[in-house]
């Protein structure tokens, strides 16, 4: 196989759309919506699926109903006008060696200076019967595959008398504004026809050749126009070794890209090193509440390896809702500060901050290191005496929200920054953290498992530590999915879990588009419990309540104080009240799977059993009906996020709309689950032991420069 040497023929691929022919300023900005602004980006765009037109039918074996692709000559043709005033018909006569049939095309009278008799043609559409005329074919796609006319728009600028649109397995493309599939169709031809025959392919030839897998341009070629003994469901379940090498293509340089950044941080050095010694495993012992599970001691393990490393960790800590992923954090920061260093531990919200907070002051009563919190709601008072004594040295545990990062908190010895995490930190935020200067570790806790697929993507270039199992004595949690008309049997559950001295939760949906009127349905269900249950104490806590406010909500419900708490969906992550065993969610189909799981996972925490109730209101999608009956079947996270990648797709799973994932333009992180892995371990197995090479290294730094802008690899 011949091969270019340098990336740079990749030209052709980076031409803007508007340099071929046909694709003027109106389609060209078309297509830059859907995100297709170069060649690349187009040829990269699979079509959505495949129509085999490849077999010719005899035009005396058709029957009315069926799509059919015919090959023949015209014999003769007229445009009509029909009763209905600016109503044509167009209509040819069209013969095989088997016979004749009528074709009409409605409503598009241009075609009479394009169909012309003599010609040869192929047709695909409908068979219809049409009364006593008998046969015959409705609105068909077409091509002129000999004696085209010049105003034939469906082979001139291919240039080819091979049919694009017909006789073949066609590619059915999205519509996208003003250029219709068929379009597209022939736009893809053109781009193709262009490619040079030695064009640089970022898949190593070892791989090619073990896989038995097509270069790429040959690849690009059998994916768009493939050839008429593909088996055309193979096309449509993306699996042709053309199809298969183009998304192995894709994760395998954006694979790189990570294994490459992952590489260079290791190459770094921190500037804080800690040791481990038996009076630091001591210290650490002496805090220890409750014996760690063996997922959390290897975790514990893999973390404390890496400090030790001279380059920053960046590690990622996964488990379950419960796992007890806060401990494990905690006892990595007791390495740090036993060494004179200190730790920065981020909480996405305040309420949580204030909860870590007051979690490890209890673990770490008594000890001598000094932990202290910082959050939007510190008194100017005490922000000036704490932000020096920061600076300083003598605050070893600094507790806070995200905006810990972007504020000017200066450390003397920061070595260790924690972030728990509320679902996203992807790879494109964490550049933020190196700006606090000396390189510190880094460990970050996710909320809910993400899918190994989708780690795999977000955070490629750190490593993982999985807890997997819970502490023991949990109890599981039942979880029941009620509609909205069976509200009484909800309440008779609240009432006889409360009565045995029990606390419950209700959650209330709050999204943004609808903030105003969810908080008003939030306070409404607040009244009307009040009102059910005049015995008990129901409060309300919601978002836009001061930091003060809800602290003395969420204080006095962890205190026991409260009966039932109504809530907007901020206790999502992370609150800790065990005597709490009823988790009621309100329009649970407006819910993701995954936030549903975090939800859930606030009951179950104590010695008692618990009962989670997904409460719904018709009309729900099918996607909704498939969330809930997931909640109902599994309560393991792990299970609930594949499933909800599934349902959602990769651009949603972490709330927003990330379109830009763009090393997922082929590739579907279900579908593809095995050539991903197998595209992490090839990157990263080739850039650790060197054998990258100049040109691919070349090449995808290119790429990550073109699709990150400002963002380099390293
Ligand atoms: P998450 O992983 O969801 O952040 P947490 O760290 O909040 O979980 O832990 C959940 C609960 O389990 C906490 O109350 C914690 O104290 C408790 N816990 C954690 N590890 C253990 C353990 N090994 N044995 C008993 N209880 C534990
Ligand atoms: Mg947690």
């Amino acid at each position: 196989m011949s091969r270019a040497s340098e990336p740079a023929v990749d030209d052709v691929l980076q031409t803007p759309l508007q340099f071929l022919k046909g694709v003027g300023p109106r389609k060209a900005a078309d297509f830059k919506r859907a995100g297709l602004v170069v060649v690349e980006d187009l040829l990269f765009r699979f079509p959505l699926r495949y129509e085999d037109r490849s077999r010719m039918q005899p035009i005396i074996a058709l029957r009315p109903g069926q799509m059919a692709a015919v090959a023949g000559e015209v014999l003769s043709c007229h445009l009509q006008q029909t009763r209905r005033a600016n109503f044509r018909l167009f209509t040819a006569l069209v013969q095989d060696a088997s016979g004749q049939i009528q074709v009409v095309w409605p409503n598009q009278a241009f075609l009479k200076d394009v169909i012309r008799p003599h010609q040869r043609v192929v047709l695909f559409g409908k068979v219809e019967l049409w009364g006593s005329r008998g046969l015959q074919i409705t609105d068909p796609e077409f091509e002129i595959v000999e004696g085209a006319t010049h105003a034939e728009p469906a082979n001139a600028d291919a240039g080819a008398a091979e049919p694009l649109h017909t006789g073949r397995i066609v590619p059915v493309f999205e519509r996208t504004g003003s250029v219709t599939p068929n379009m597209q169709r022939r736009f893809v031809w053109q781009a193709l026809s262009q490619l040079p025959d030695d064009m640089y392919d970022p898949v190593p030839n070892e791989i090619l050749a073990a896989q038995k897998w097509p270069s790429r341009r040959a690849a690009l070629q059998a994916t768009h126009f493939p050839p008429n003994d593909t088996p055309v469901d193979a096309l449509n379940a993306f699996d042709t070794p053309a199809q298969r090498r183009l998304v192995f293509e894709d994760f395998f340089v954006f694979q790189t890209g990570l294994a490459l950044r992952r590489h260079e941080n290791a190459q770094v050095r921190k500037a804080l090193v800690p040791q481990v010694n038996d009076d630091i495993r001591a210290a650490a012992r002496a805090v220890l509440p409750f014996k760690l599970t063996p997922g959390q001691r290897d975790a514990l393990a893999e973390i404390v390896a890496d400090m030790q490393r001279a380059w920053p960790m960046q590690r990622l800590l996964q488990g379950d809702v419960g796992a007890g992923k806060t401990i494990v954090a905690v006892l990595a920061a007791i390495v740090a500060m036993e060494n004179g260093f200190q730790v920065a531990f981020m909480a996405p919200t305040e309420i949580l901050a204030e909860q870590h907070y007051r979690t490890v002051m209890k673990w770490l009563d008594g000890t001598r290191y000094r932990v202290r919190l910082l959050t939007g709601r510190v008194t100017a008072g005490t922000r000036k005496e704490l932000l020096p004594a920061i600076a300083r040295g003598e605050i070893n545990l600094l507790i806070g929200t995200h905006a810990l990062v972007q504020e000017h908190v200066v450390f003397k010895a920061l070595s260790l920054v924690i972030i728990d995490e509320q679902h996203r930190f992807g790879v494109v935020q964490r550049g933020t953290l190196a700006a606090k200067g000396g390189n510190p570790d880094v460990l970050v806790m996710t909320a809910t498992p993400i899918p190994r697929t989708l780690a795999l993507t977000e955070c490629g270039d750190m490593d993982v530590s999985i807890i997997r199992g819970l502490p023991p004595g949990r109890k599981p949690i039942r979880t029941v999915v009620k509609p909205d008309s069976r509200r009484d049997e909800v309440y008779a559950l609240i009432r006889q879990e409360v009565a045995q001295g029990r606390q419950a939760y209700v959650i209330y949906p709050l999204v943004e588009e609808s903030e105003k009127v969810d908080l008003r349905a939030a306070t409404a269900m607040s009244e009307e419990l009040t009102h059910v249950f005049p015995e008990f104490r129901v409060a309300l806590l919601h978002g836009r309540m001061k930091g003060d406010e809800k602290d003395t909500v969420m204080r006095a419900f962890a205190a026991g104080d409260l009966h039932v708490l109504v809530a907007t969906s901020v206790v999502e992550v992370g609150v800790d009240v065990p005597n709490a065993t009823v988790m009621v969610v309100e329009h649970a189909e407006r819910f993701g799977l995954s936030q549903l799981h975090q939800l859930r996972g606030r009951i179950g925490r104590g010695s008692h059993d618990s009962t989670c109730v997904l409460v719904y209101q018709a009309p729900w999608s099918d996607d909704a009906h498939e969330r809930l009956k997931a909640m109902a079947s599994s309560s393991d996270g792990f299970v609930i996020a594949e499933k909800d990648l599934q349902i959602r797709g990769p651009g949603d799973f972490f709330g927003t709309r990330q379109s830009g994932l763009p090393q997922l333009r082929t590739g579907d992180l279900t579908r593809d689950a095995d050539l991903l892995e197998f595209a992490f371990n090839e990157a990263r197995a080739r850039v650790e032991q060197g054998r990258l090479g100049p040109a691919l290294e070349h090449y995808v730094r290119a790429v990550w420069q073109r699709q990150f802008g400002l963002i380099t690899v390293g």
